[in-house]
């Protein structure tokens, strides 16, 4: 009786106080908004910001404050530093871990009422792991093998397979029809794009209602870009962003390499060399197995994509290149595109949050160097952009930034969705109009 008694505890242990360390590691740590003014008190932030190893959310800008995240220790020291400077700012989050307990609370509360179980398919109340995105994603190209191929791209540093499936009605052989990529959570901690993707594949292969998106169009969808960093934001730091490569490490301190920064188009002119920050770059371009992954898949399509699909979170933006500011040469068509995709979503978006903002990265933003939608519309990819979806928003969920409440789950997915369609079927016509010349 006792040992069976001390295997019940064990097991609620493994299951229960994992989720206190996952969580704990954020006991204290605020979240701050802060109002910048002017470009000299934007730049002393940036030197805060550096200084004291901050994890920015938001730059700010537009009448936007920034967001930032700030451990327990350094609170003081930015609030000092803030007020010495004359800088307003305002608390958003007192304990961010009250926050993170909430998030897990209702995720799983949806998981267990979730009632899909009759149907194939990955329902849409909640975030779900690698594991069962993995095996949905075999699973689908074994039930649907006229349609759907599902590719093993090569591993991650920790090991995982990274899969992508190509789903096309005439097995990629057509090549009169131009192809989509989409791409989610490049960015560990940015889960509400894995239902972008995931809603798409159930438009294309499962439920489809639009035909014409794949009679005219190829698609190479990859769901999980950063497999290693996205489970350890499940089991062990939340607002992990970057991959989980350790040899960068100096002694126990700092690891992981900002993907969205490894890529090889104007690498290291605007990220950091330094491994504690959010944006390490990576000993050099496509260092890091996850980049030089979405770099092949790029170069062996790359003429026949016509639009590219880097999905991340938060913020209502639909960005593109070039991340130092320059435009590319049919800069004025990706403006259009990018309008036309936010119009689409904007129409059915919930009230509660903002409409999308459309433009060059690094105008709208910040400048960014070795960014991935920056690297396809380098090779030539007629359509690049960088989707950040929204924060969810309402007046009952005090969730923030890259949380998730499931209520917005499907949501998120279904609005998107008609952003892509938007985008697909434009780039389905100029692929046309362009080769019949
Ligand atoms: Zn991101």
């Amino acid at each position: 009786m006792k040992a069976k008694m001390n295997k019940i505890l064990l097991v609620l242990c493994l299951a229960f106080c994992s989720v206190l360390a996952k969580n704990e590691i954020y006991d204290g740590h605020a979240l701050y908004q802060i109002d910048l003014q002017t470009a000299e008190q934007g730049s002393f932030f940036a030197e805060l910001e550096h200084r004291l190893n901050l994890d920015v959310w938001a730059h700010g800008g537009l009448g936007d404050p920034a967001t930032v995240l700030v451990p327990k220790a350094a609170r003081s020291l930015l609030q000092d530093g803030l007020g010495a400077a004359g800088i307003g700012y305002r608390l958003a989050v007192e304990n961010v871990k009250e926050e993170l307990d909430l998030e897990e609370k209702l995720l799983s509360e949806a998981a267990a009422k979730s009632n899909r179980t009759s149907r194939f398919g990955l329902p849409f109340d909640t975030i779900h792991r690698y594991a069962a995105v993995d095996a949905y994603l075999v699973e689908l190209a074994s039930r649907y093998p006229n349609l759907v191929t599902v590719v093993s791209a090569g591993r991650s540093f920790e090991g995982r397979d990274i899969k992508y499936l190509k789903i096309s009605t005439t097995n990629f052989q057509d090549r009169s029809k131009p192809i989509v990529y989409m791409q989610s959570l490049l960015h560990a901690r940015e889960w509400v794009t894995l239902p972008a993707t995931l809603y798409a594949i159930e438009k294309l292969v499962i439920d489809v209602q639009e035909q014409d998106l794949l009679q005219n169009i190829d698609w190479i969808i990859l769901p999980i870009a950063n497999p290693d960093g996205y489970e350890f934001t499940h089991t062990s730091s939340r607002y992990w962003r970057k991959n989980r490569a350790t040899g960068y490490m100096i002694g126990n301190w700092c690891s992981g390499v900002d993907l969205n920064r490894n890529f090889g188009f104007q690498w290291s002119e605007a990220s950091s060399a330094s491994v504690c920050s959010e944006t390490f770059h990576g000993s050099s371009a496509f260092s890091e197995p996850e980049a030089a992954i979405i770099r092949d898949i790029t170069l062996a399509y790359g003429d026949r994509i016509e639009l590219f699909l880097d999905i991340h979170s938060f913020g209502s933006w639909m960005l593109y290149g070039y991340g130092d500011g320059q435009l590319p040469p049919n800069g004025l068509i990706i403006h259009m595109v990018g309008v036309r995709m936010a119009q689409a979503i904007d129409a059915v978006k919930w009230p509660s949050n903002r409409n999308y903002v459309v433009g060059n990265s690094a105008l709208l933003l910040y400048p960014a160097s070795g960014t991935t939608s920056d690297y396809a519309q380098s090779l030539g990819i007629p359509l690049a952009y960088t989707y950040e979806l929204p924060a969810y928003r309402n007046n009952y969920s005090t969730l923030n930034g890259f949380l998730v409440d499931p209520d917005f789950i499907e949501q998120a997915g279904f609005e998107t969705w008609q952003g892509i369609k938007e985008g697909a079927r434009y780039a389905a016509d100029s692929y046309r109009a362009r080769n019949k010349k």
